[in-house]
């Protein structure tokens, strides 16, 4: 889209973008193909979109033949879209994407992609939410702040390394394909963004598995200048932490910025078989 065409549809509808819910519109068509191009969506396949907004980047996908699933938020949006996009292969929830029931509103049994220019202020729990779904996206492609996307595609020993890097990466083989300038969008938002890649890995936890991570990678990081040691044993117990830690020869001063995401894995995993194990040996008794 645009912005001309952005523009007199604003008008029109006498719509002024909101920061809250992060409407900034994409209006550089080089970019909208450069993530068709990316992603290539093909014929009959789902894509699920959070936050179309006026369609830019949903029309662009449904040019391509495929199926797109859209979550939207705003209700002005919502008629905006019911009476201007109409394809038989577009199916809009209206509601908030952290909370509608994924499962629910993509067809079943179907892998799916999702691709998306994220409103800022979700992103962190839509990711999260995306990587705890019983069927994973196969590729996800978003648009995110800048400072999001050098979290995600992290590694350890730096400053953005977190828990959100651990989960995501457990998951996904993840890449910032590029960082994109404020002036793409309209309004103009006060940050840079990127755009992230996820691949699904084949080894990707379950998830169960996925969740416990998750757990492990929060409770590690909620000090993260810290030996992560301490936070983890007030969650889980002093001695499975010193034999989880011990089994892994794990140094015990380590802090979590510095523990790559297999190690986090495996630690994890340990942690939770030992957890199973007293869960046992107390039913024995
Ligand atoms: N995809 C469009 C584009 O690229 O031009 C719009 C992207 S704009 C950054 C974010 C969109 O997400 C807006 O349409 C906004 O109303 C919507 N939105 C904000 N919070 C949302 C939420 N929690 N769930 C679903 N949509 C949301």
């Amino acid at each position: 889209m645009k912005k001309t065409e952005l523009m007199k549809v604003l008008e029109d509808f006498n719509f002024r973008p909101g920061k809250i819910l992060g409407q900034n519109f994409l209006i550089d068509d080089n970019l909208l193909e450069f993530i068709v191009r990316t992603t290539a969506p093909k014929p009959d396949e789902v894509i699920l979109e959070a936050g179309p907004g006026f369609g830019a980047l949903t029309r662009k996908i449904l040019d391509a033949g495929a199926e797109v699933y859209a979550i939207e938020f705003d209700h002005r949006i919502c008629d905006y879209l019911r009476n201007n996009l109409q394809s038989e292969r577009f199916h809009l929830t209206e509601g908030d994407a952290c909370r509608v029931e994924i499962a629910e509103i993509l067809p079943p049994n179907k892998d799916f992609r999702s691709i998306a220019n994220l409103p800022y202020a979700i992103s962190s729990i839509y990711i999260a939410k995306m990587l705890e779904l019983p069927r994973l996206p196969r590729q996800m492609l978003f648009m995110l702040q800048k400072e999001m996307g050098l979290r995600m595609a992290a590694q350890p020993g730096t400053k953005n390394y977190g828990a959100l890097s651990v989960r995501a990466q457990a998951m996904y083989d993840v890449k910032l394909l590029r960082t994109v300038p404020r002036q793409v969008f309209f309004p103009q938002p006060g940050v840079d963004s990127a755009l992230v890649d996820f691949h699904l890995k084949p080894d990707a936890l379950s998830q169960t598995e996925g969740i416990q991570l998750g757990r492990v990678a929060r409770c590690a990081f909620s000090q993260r200048r810290k030996k992560m040691i301490k936070p983890l044993a007030r969650n889980y117990g002093q001695e499975v932490m010193e034999i989880a830690f011990a089994n892994l020869s794990l140094d015990l001063e380590i802090r979590p910025d510095k523990l790559d995401t297999a190690t986090f894995i495996a630690l994890s995993k340990e942690i939770y078989g030992l957890l199973a194990d007293q869960i046992c040996s107390f039913s024995d008794l």
